[in-house]
């Protein structure tokens, strides 16, 4: 039996006006949850309580926030592989890997318990006597947060924790297919003892949710908008933001290239390209785009990549996979409309494409009844290609070549994301090189473009995001805001600029 699960509110349940059906892209017949959808008002009166609540929180010392920080960690700890499993059921994300999701829930925590002991300000000099001046961190007051559903629980943790750790409320927004998963998190987190209304739960689609966000800007009850989706609405959020004269850290799609030099370890790259084109079924933000391969050793890469692509496993998300199905049928529908955008210059290396079926199965996996598809390797694509500029969110790679590093420098910044990139060399030099000439916000050498550690800032350019980093300490400045201060104790107006004592210079000293 499925569950039936709706927004929370200051602690209280938030009925919805219309039902939408989570499903399991694995066995599409079988609902997850059923989920309460809630209209642009409830959005707008979360945050009215959101803000309610946020002066109690804001008042709660730090070091005491880190302990339910602390707590919330140890609960998603305790209930690690339950929430991995649900995850699973119902993104179809191959339960290792939900596994280690979670884990970064666990992560995120364990790095801001320990803030909530410094969250340092500083003491600064003052330029006259008898005058002291401080920082201060001050939290923003209520973040409104929407967030995608391909890393249901470890991107959202990537706001929420930070955010409650600095003395913020939130309203949070998930993604409407991975509501159970988001449901369950919201859980372990109010168990942690967060007072009601500090974090409270929204499930809206699209349309109710900006219209939601509109009022509430309007009524000046969000300080603070995090965004993790697509680049096209998150361009929308950002401007609605702006209007409002608040700023949004937006977390967009990515086009990550990955270059392979004539030095690379050829087997290494492979192994890279196959995890990161391929894994989650191509539907992470920091999936591979574009594998940029130098001329000379291209023929022997691809021959080898689209051999271990074509053994990869893709099956069951409960099993030993490398994918399983593709998130949501919304992300089959679109990913089917990119597999269009092949072109007769194209080659495709990996064998069948498309849905996995039994007229098109997979070794010896017919598909099921799931939004399962064959990964897909095109060769011969092009600069001026729809497949080399534009984000394919699921299982497609595509494959070009170069013939100097300032060439596939060009090549891997031209999309103009600036999410995540890679390359694969022996010599230092190059790494160093391509880090400073490609627009990413990650580089990795000799490693895939996925994987995040909890403690690294993450965050993209351009197309990928306005410049905001999430993680560790440098997401401190998304949800605090510095206040300075200024004591003067000298009994008297002392004028900055103007009263301040003059030392004057021999300048014609010479030696
Ligand atoms: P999406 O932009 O369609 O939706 C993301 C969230 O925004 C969902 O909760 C959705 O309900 C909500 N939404 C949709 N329209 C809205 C609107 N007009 N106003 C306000 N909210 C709205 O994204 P998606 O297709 O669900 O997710 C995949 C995308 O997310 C990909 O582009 C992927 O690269 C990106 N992503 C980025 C990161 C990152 O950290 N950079 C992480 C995960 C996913």
């Amino acid at each position: 039996m499925s569950r039936k699960i709706v927004s929370i509110v200051g602690g209280k349940d938030a009925t919805g006006t219309v039902t939408y059906a989570s499903t399991n892209p694995a066995r599409t017949g079988d609902v997850v949850a059923q989920v309460g959808l809630a209209d642009a008002d409830t959005f707008a009166a979360a945050c009215r309580t959101a803000k309610e609540a946020q002066r109690e929180w804001a008042r709660v010392p730090a070091p005491v926030r880190g302990r339910v920080i602390a707590s919330i960690g140890r609960l998603v700890e305790a209930n690690a592989e339950r929430l991995a499993h649900l995850v699973t059921e119902e993104i179809g994300k191959p339960y290792a890997e939900a596994l280690g999701e979670v884990r970064e829930i666990v992560d995120t925590c364990d790095f801001f318990l320990g803030e909530g002991r410094r969250l340092y300000g500083q003491t600064v000099p003052s330029e006259m006597p008898d005058k002291n001046l401080f920082t201060f961190r001050n939290p923003i007051g209520v973040a409104a947060v929407i967030t995608a559903g391909n890393f249901p629980v470890a991107v959202p943790s990537w706001y929420l924790v930070p955010a409650l750790l600095c003395g913020n409320a939130v309203v949070w927004k998930p993604a409407e297919y991975a509501a159970a998963s988001a449901h369950a998190m919201f859980q372990l987190f109010v168990a942690a003892g967060l007072p009601d209304g500090v974090l409270n739960v929204v499930f809206a689609d699209g349309a109710e949710t900006f219209r939601g966000l509109e009022l509430a800007l309007g009524e000046g009850t969000v300080q603070k908008v995090g965004f993790t989706g697509s680049s096209e609405v998150g361009r929308k959020v950002g401007e609605l933001t702006g209007r409002h004269l608040q700023s949004a850290c937006l977390e967009l799609g990515g086009k990550n290239p990955m270059v392979i030099m004539p030095d690379a370890d050829l087997d290494l790259a492979v192994e890279g390209a196959l995890f990161s084109g391929f894994g989650t079924a191509g539907q992470r933000c920091t999936s591979l785009g574009t594998v940029i391969v130098h001329e000379s050793v291209h023929d022997r890469f691809v021959e080898r990549f689209a051999q271990a692509v074509r053994e990869a496993k893709i099956g069951d998300p409960e099993g030993d996979v490398l994918a399983g199905p593709l998130l949501d049928q919304k992300f089959a529908d679109r990913y089917e409309e990119y597999l269009a955008w092949i072109q007769p210059h194209h080659t495709v290396v990996s064998g069948n494409i498309g849905r996995i079926s039994k007229d098109s199965p997979r070794h010896d996996f017919t598909g099921d009844e799931g939004l399962y598809y064959h990964p897909v390797v095109v060769d011969g694509v092009r600069p001026t290609d729809r497949l080399f500029l534009e984000e394919t969110f699921g299982p497609i790679v595509g494959v070009t070549t170069f013939q100097s590093l300032d060439e596939a420098i060009e090549l891997a910044n031209l999309p103009g994301y600036g999410l995540s990139s890679s390359i694969y060399t022996t010599d230092p030099r190059h790494a160093f090189r391509f880090r400073e000439g490609i627009s990413a916000g990650m580089v990795s050498v000799n490693n895939s473009t996925s994987g995040a550690e909890a403690h690294l800032p993450f965050g993209g350019n351009g197309k990928s995001g306005n410049g905001s980093r999430q993680s560790g300490m440098w997401v401190l400045d998304q949800f605090t805001r510095w206040q300075a201060m200024n004591w003067d104790h000298s009994g008297r107006l002392q004028k900055a600029q103007m009263d301040v004592a003059d030392i004057t210079p021999d300048m014609g000293f010479r030696l």
